[in-house]
């Protein structure tokens, strides 16, 4: 495995800021990242997937590891569901092009959300009324400090909304994860774009209901090719019946959604656009004007500019509506 110094990293995160890594390396089986972890036990280390969640606002002064195990391969299967696995560094859409084109269900919704597979389990990604975790039954990582291999089951994942160990430990580094797809499919109303996008069909297909949601998200998101962005910025808040109550006092139209025991989950893009900063412009850096939770880079390579226009829709949301918006996206 070659060891890099001094990478430039603008091209390995999606808002295409600038700043360098100290060390960089791209261990290709768990043996060669374990070595890593093992060699560069002193240093500081940042794990970096395809990098669509996050971006630089400095160097960076120790490791970054970019998992690139690949592979796409059948544990089991039976006539009801396949088990398969696939390596970190595989693209997340052509590995739910590959399972939707072999007629493998349960990763259709999540069609063209940008990753890796080696991040999906981090935030547990979700969209569309779906997420992930409901078909995951293995992840494989190892631990970020020790360098040794460790085998977590779905429920050793502790999943939440935009959450798992993974997410709160930064423990371990994701090289592979198995994934368990049903071999039949029947569509159900989950999300009212999506069937607004499949009226006029019967019956979809899984075919279908992926090129639909391709179509809506292509539609909706800016191409990061064209303006840089990381996706949603922020988090949906969610709220205790208190905070529910005090927001409906100064929002009566905010929308909320159970969110469980947990509470009620409210927008975060409903909540900018009220604080009136949905397709607002500060500098280089601005919220979409068709989508108000994305931020998007209109031409800085400065990762602080994107924070600082962060930390202003943060304050602002705060001041008018009691609410602080928590970023889904990684600051480096
Ligand atoms: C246009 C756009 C649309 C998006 N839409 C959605 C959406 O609909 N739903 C959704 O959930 N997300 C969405 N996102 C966010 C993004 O797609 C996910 O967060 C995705 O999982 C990021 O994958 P990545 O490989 O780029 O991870 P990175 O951005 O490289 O990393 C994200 C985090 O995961 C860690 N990480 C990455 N790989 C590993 C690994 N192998 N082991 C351990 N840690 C790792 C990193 O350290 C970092 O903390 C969108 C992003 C964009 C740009």
């Amino acid at each position: 495995m070659t060891i890099r110094y001094n990478v430039q990293l603008q091209p390995y995160n999606s808002f295409r800021t600038r700043a360098s890594a100290r060390i960089f390396c791209e261990p290709q089986t768990v043996e060669e990242l374990s070595e890593t972890i093992r060699t560069f036990s002193e240093e500081k280390k940042l794990v970096l997937g395809a990098g669509f969640n996050l971006f630089f606002t400095r160097d960076f002064d120790g490791v970054v590891i970019k998992p690139g195990m690949r592979g796409i391969t059948t544990l089991a299967e039976n006539d009801e569901y396949i088990d398969i696995e696939a390596g970190a560094a595989e693209e997340w859409d052509q590995f739910v092009g590959f399972s939707v084109s072999h007629g493998y269900s349960g990763l259709e919704n999540l069609s063209l959300i940008p990753s890796s597979v080696g991040a999906s389990p981090i935030q547990n990604i979700g969209a569309y009324g779906t997420e992930v975790k409901d078909t995951i039954i293995r992840v494989k990582a190892v631990n970020i400090c020790s360098g040794e291999y460790h085998e977590f089951t779905n429920e050793e994942c502790a999943f939440g909304y935009r959450d798992s160990i993974f997410k709160r430990t930064g423990r371990y580094v994701i090289t592979s994860v198995v994934y368990r797809l049903s071999k039949t499919f029947a569509y159900k109303e989950k999300y009212v774009d999506l069937s607004r996008e499949l009226e006029g069909i019967d019956v979809p297909t899984l075919s279908q209901v992926r090129d639909a949601i391709i179509r809506i998200r292509t539609r909706k998101l800016p191409d990061f090719n064209l303006l840089p962005n990381a996706g949603s910025f922020f988090k949906n808040p969610v709220l205790t019946m208190d905070e529910k109550e005090a927001l409906r006092k100064i929002l009566p139209d905010a929308p909320f959604y159970n969110a469980g025991d947990n509470g009620f989950k409210t927008s975060a893009a409903f909540l900018i656009e009220k604080a009136g900063y949905k397709g607002r412009r500060k500098g280089m850096v601005g919220t979409y004007e068709r989508h108000a939770l994305i931020i998007v880079n209109y031409g800085t390579e400065n990762g602080q500019e994107i924070a600082d226009f962060m930390e202003e829709i943060q304050q602002e949301v705060k001041r008018q509506f009691g609410i602080l918006l928590e970023p889904e996206v990684w600051i480096f």
